[in-house]
């Protein structure tokens, strides 16, 4: 007989139907996947996965004998304040197709600010027939703090659009044609030196605030940054201070201390803020879907748990 596989989606999400269509179809020979209000007494004693989103930490609690939840996000710093030390281990989605749509759109924004889009933008608004200098992108160099699966994929991705890259993140790292920091110091000689900041760490209690007044007063003059992490990485009223003096450029912001951004948030309005709701990369249902059927077959199998989250490190 099949196991049970309990699905703790957020409750009221509008995707919870197609995500159960989707992932009940790539685990339909390893699996059946049930919603947690649909489990008997003894399939909720018998689980030893849950595919999760956001769910209510109540009903993982509910579940007494699981190993591992598998998210069907990336970033987990919710299910990590939620969940207990000892309770399950978290899986997060670290779907290459994920890091496919992250440096397209690392890509596509670095492209909007170096080719000075709200420049341009904002002068049309005016009337004004203005040109500006233009830079190679080889003269452009874009500093990515956080060289995992998102940034690495977006680092190379710049890098074969012609940008000076240099990457960070807190171990030593070597990737072809990206200058790679570490460390605090790391952060400092980065930030000196790009033009464009695009930040993709995870929230953690060491990266909360990681850019606030000091760090971005290190930043050269007119950098610009791009923020797809989390809100909480970059401390907001200093990055208003640095864009309101003139030492920054420009911020695109697709994540926020709350979300969705409050209507009445002066963020919305300012004229060297592009935001977006959050939109740089969302899950793709079919391939996540594809990738946790995979990590759901080699427990199954051989009793291995993926990649999980190490609680310490807090990601
Ligand atoms: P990941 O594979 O875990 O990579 C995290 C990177 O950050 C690693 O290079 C890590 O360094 C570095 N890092 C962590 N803490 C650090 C610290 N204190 N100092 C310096 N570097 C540090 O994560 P990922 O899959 O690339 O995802 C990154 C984040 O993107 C997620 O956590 C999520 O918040 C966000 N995200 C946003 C969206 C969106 O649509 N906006 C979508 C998906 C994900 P090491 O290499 O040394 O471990």
């Amino acid at each position: 007989m099949k196991p049970v596989v309990p699905f703790i989606p957020e409750a009221h999400s509008h995707e919870r139907e197609v995500w159960q269509q989707e992932l009940s179809r790539s685990l339909s020979n390893l699996a059946e996947l049930k919603p947690f209000d649909a489990l008997s007494e003894e399939e909720r004693l018998a689980a030893r996965v849950a595919i999760v989103a956001n769910p209510d930490p109540a009903h993982v609690a509910a579940l007494p004998n699981l190993v591992w939840v598998q998210s069907l996000w990336a970033g987990v710093e919710r299910l990590m304040s939620e969940l207990p030390e000892e309770g399950p281990l978290i899986v997060r989605l670290a779907d290459p197709q994920m890091a496919e749509t992250m440096s397209e759109a690392v890509l596509a924004w670095t492209l909007y600010l170096h080719r000075d889009m709200p420049r341009y933008m904002a002068q049309q608004r005016r009337g004004v027939w203005q040109e500006h200098f233009l830079k190679t992108p080889a003269e452009r160099t874009v500093g990515v703090l956080g060289l995992g699966n998102l940034g690495t994929a977006s680092a190379q991705r710049l890098r074969a659009n012609g940008f000076t890259v240099a990457g960070w993140s807190r171990s030593e790292k070597t990737i072809d044609g990206v200058r790679c920091f570490h460390g605090p110091d790391g952060l400092k000689q980065i930030l000196g030196e790009a033009d464009i900041v695009v930040i993709l760490v995870p929230l953690t209690d060491q990266t909360r605030g990681l850019l606030g007044t000091d760090e971005f007063s290190s930043c050269k003059h007119g950098a610009a940054i791009i923020n797809f992490a989390r809100g909480p990485v970059i401390e907001t009223g200093a990055l208003v201070d640095g864009l309101d003096t003139g030492h920054l450029s420009h911020a695109v912001l697709d994540v926020f201390d709350e979300e969705p951004l409050p209507s009445e948030s002066p963020l919305w309005r300012h004229e060297k803020i592009t935001v977006l709701p959050h939109i740089s990369a969302p899950t793709i249902i079919s391939t996540a879907s594809r990738l946790v059927a995979n990590n759901l077959k080699t427990f199954l199998e051989t009793g291995a748990v993926p990649d999980h989250v190490d609680r310490k490190r807090g990601y």
